[in-house]
């Protein structure tokens, strides 16, 4: 394989809630889940059965054909949004890409202006791909693969004037997470999204959410966008949509509904059988009970207890989240913090060098959450 990947010298085998276990047998708690993918732990119990209830019926058809299961979480992702349309995809950089054609044409195919900048923020994450690695702030990712391709301009997040610098004649779109994940967990202020909100609306450009990571429920509520209660063009998706199925969507308000024609994009595996089987049952679960309150009560919990038992520790900056989704800012690169967690049991993300990204699983409890603050501590005790 190529290099790609730094990979931890562990193969994990097994799962269970949040619950991990390597060759060795060894137990890890897990406060990643991949990479805020398994939403609902690991192997939920109802998505399992319905995949393995598709399996038995069948994996691939191609989009030439409706597909049930397809049709009914498109639905059910229109219900509980303020979206009317769903494209499906594989992955959240598919899904960005989709999003990005989607206001182009729209701009230069229905409204017929020629609109196609995109305006993005530093330090965002918006994917891999030749676009989305433009449209993404951060010059690591952009490193080697030039030429890229135009149309893409800066702007800082949290800061109104930056983004009004980079409006022209030629301004398509705002494209945005509302909590910056891979970076380092920076959420958008609330004035600044509204004031952003006004002038997208002001000015004819469409607003975009990247909720590949903070959606699906991470920061307690089904979407990051309600919380800031903004109702955006376009919203991405992907990360936990299918509890770790490959899956991405682009979402848009009616109004876009002809920027994709038949025939203007596409995708082989996008939507297929088995993936929405396994992205309905992780909606429905999701939307099962009162489990975003508790996303949110354990959010709270979580952040507070942070806080109180660790925030006097000289290695901690800041620390800072929403919902279940948490970064504890360090004063030094954490790799060798990482490592030490890894070997007290605790599976944990990074954000940029300095953030310790915390996305456990959405039903996780408040034991677990001790469990795993006190590992921290015992090795934030050594910086
Ligand atoms: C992970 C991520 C992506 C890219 O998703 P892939 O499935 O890896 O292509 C895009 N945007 C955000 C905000 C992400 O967190």
């Amino acid at each position: 394989m190529f290099p790609t990947y730094a990979k931890y010298p562990i193969s994990l085998v097994r799962g269970e809630g949040s619950r991990l276990w390597d060759e060795q047998g060894k137990e890890y708690l897990d406060f990643m889940s991949g990479v805020a993918v398994c939403n609902l732990g690991h192997v939920p119990m109802k998505v399992k059965e319905k995949i393995k209830e598709q399996l038995d019926r069948v994996w691939h058809v191609s989009n030439f054909f409706h597909i049930p299961n397809q049709e009914k979480l498109a639905q059910m992702l229109v219900n509980h949004s303020c979206m009317d349309l769903v494209f499906f995809c594989n992955s959240g950089a598919e899904a960005n890409e989709a999003a990005i054609k989607c206001a182009r044409r729209y701009h230069q195919g229905v409204l017929k202006n020629g609109k196609y900048e995109i305006i993005t923020f530093e330090k965002s994450f918006h994917g891999r791909t030749i676009a989305t690695l433009t449209a993404t702030g951060q010059d690591k990712v952009k490193d080697g693969f030039h030429p890229l391709p135009q149309g893409f301009k800066y702007a800082c997040l949290n800061d109104l004037q930056s983004v009004k610098e980079q409006i022209t004649d030629q301004t398509a779109a705002i494209m945005m997470e509302l909590v910056q994940g891979e970076s380092g967990v920076y959420p958008a202020e609330q004035e600044f999204v509204d004031e952003l909100s006004a002038l997208c609306k002001d000015q004819g450009m469409l607003l975009i959410i990247d909720e590949v990571q903070t959606g699906m429920g991470r920061t307690g509520s089904l979407f990051a966008y309600e919380h800031y209660g903004i109702e955006p063009d376009i919203i991405t998706l992907a990360k936990g949509l299918a509890s770790g199925f490959p899956i991405g969507a682009m979402m848009g308000k009616k109004e876009l509904r002809e920027a994709f024609s038949a025939g203007s994009h596409g995708s082989t595996f996008g939507g297929g059988p088995l993936a929405v089987t396994a992205g309905l049952a992780t909606l429905e679960t999701l939307l099962d009970g009162c489990l975003m309150e508790h996303v949110t009560k354990l959010g709270i919990y979580a952040l507070q207890r942070l806080t109180d038992q660790l925030q006097h520790y000289p290695s901690i900056q800041n620390i800072r989240g929403l919902g279940l989704l948490i970064g504890i800012e360090c004063r030094e690169p954490i790799a060798p913090i990482i490592q030490e967690l890894l070997q007290q049991g605790l599976l944990v993300l990074t954000a940029g060098t300095h953030v310790i990204r915390l996305a456990p699983s959405l039903l996780i409890t408040k034991e677990e959450i001790d469990q795993a603050v006190d590992l921290i501590e015992v090795v934030l005790k050594k910086y």
